[in-house]
């Protein structure tokens, strides 16, 4: 197999020959047929998140086909098409994982993170951690499903069913969780980099109502806000656009520090929250949800040995909707 391997924090990532790798018992390997970058494997490849591992293979947005299975296996066939999310693997056993919010178990796995992920023409996966994918939709307009759809998914159900819902970061998340809440009937409201009309019209193109820069304020209060962007100075912001009682998400996994802001803000029972992982239960309703909706990703294609360069693009917003490399 080959892979895309991050040696050293700080990267770049290395173009790697392997060994061929086998499925242990309850795990399966999938032949990768795309695989998703997302924002969080900039964290990882920064160095920004605690429990390094390297080398590690990132990425977990992995869309592709089981090409062996191991021992114990059930429920999956070879040649099915998968798709292989965040989280890999959890202890079963923990508070988290007997409560139903193996989110948060203390024991994890990720994919991508803590154990090796999609950056490569193969991956070993956890059966039990695969979701069984339908034949329809390509590849490659799967793979931003598997993060950016379902983190944004578990984000918009905890925001609450308010109509008026703001999201800041128009990238990967936000141009499909857009989609499903027009779908839903809300009114979605677009903060952008200031002064980024590009993602601003793609965002109206979505169906936003409203789209502008993040300094700017809302036509009208809304009732809850996603923040995508891993900019600490969106907290306060977002803040002060909801109503009272309104609710502001963090949706990232990392985010630069949020400064200080007065206490009037969070105020008038004001609620802010942070979203982590995901459930496996999450991803059984996005994914059954997803082709009723019709989500339509956008997507920049790249070449499995041109990830330092989806990185970099990624990392200064060089285009609309999510990033894919295809071995
Ligand atoms: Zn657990
Ligand atoms: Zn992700």
């Amino acid at each position: 197999m080959q892979a895309m391997v991050l040696n050293r924090l700080g990267g770049p990532l290395v173009w790697s020959d392997l060994a061929d790798r086998q499925p242990g018992p309850n795990q399966i390997r999938v032949k990768v047929a795309a695989c998703g970058v997302c924002r969080t494997d900039l964290h990882v490849v920064d160095g920004e998140l605690a429990h390094p591992a390297v080398p590690i293979i990132p990425g977990h947005e992995i869309v592709g086909r089981i090409d062996a299975i191991g021992a114990g296996v059930e429920g999956l066939r070879l040649q099915q098409r998968v798709g292989v999310p965040w989280l890999g693997h959890t202890c079963g056993t923990c508070q988290y994982c007997r409560s139903h919010h193996e989110n948060l178990c203390d024991d994890p796995l990720f994919t991508g993170y803590t154990r090796d992920g999609g950056f490569a023409t193969a991956t070993i996966v956890d059966a039990r951690f695969a979701f069984p994918l339908s034949e329809t939709g390509s590849d490659e307009a799967l793979a931003p499903l598997l993060c950016a759809g379902l983190i944004g998914w578990r984000s918009l159900v905890i925001a609450g069913d308010g109509k008026r819902l703001g999201l800041y970061g128009f990238g990967a998340a936000a141009h499909i969780l857009a989609q499903v809440a027009v779908w839903q009937g809300r009114a979605v409201f677009a903060f952008t980099r200031p002064g980024d009309t590009t993602s601003q019209a793609f965002a109206r193109n979505l169906g936003a109502i409203w789209a502008g820069g993040s300094d700017e304020m809302p036509p009208e209060a809304l009732d809850a806000a996603i923040i995508f962007a891993p900019v600490g100075d969106l907290v306060p912001a977002a803040l002060k656009t909801v109503r009272k009682g309104g609710r502001v998400v963090c949706a990232g996994i990392h985010m630069s520090d949020i400064p200080g802001f007065p206490y009037n803000l969070l105020w008038e029972e004001r609620q802010l929250v942070s979203v982590a992982n995901l459930t496996r239960q999450d991803g059984i309703d996005f994914l059954g949800l997803a082709p009723q909706i019709g989500i339509i990703t956008t997507t920049r294609r790249y070449p499995l040995r041109q990830a330092n360069e989806a990185l970099a693009d990624l990392r200064v917003g060089r285009f609309e909707g999510a990033a894919v490399l295809v071995p």
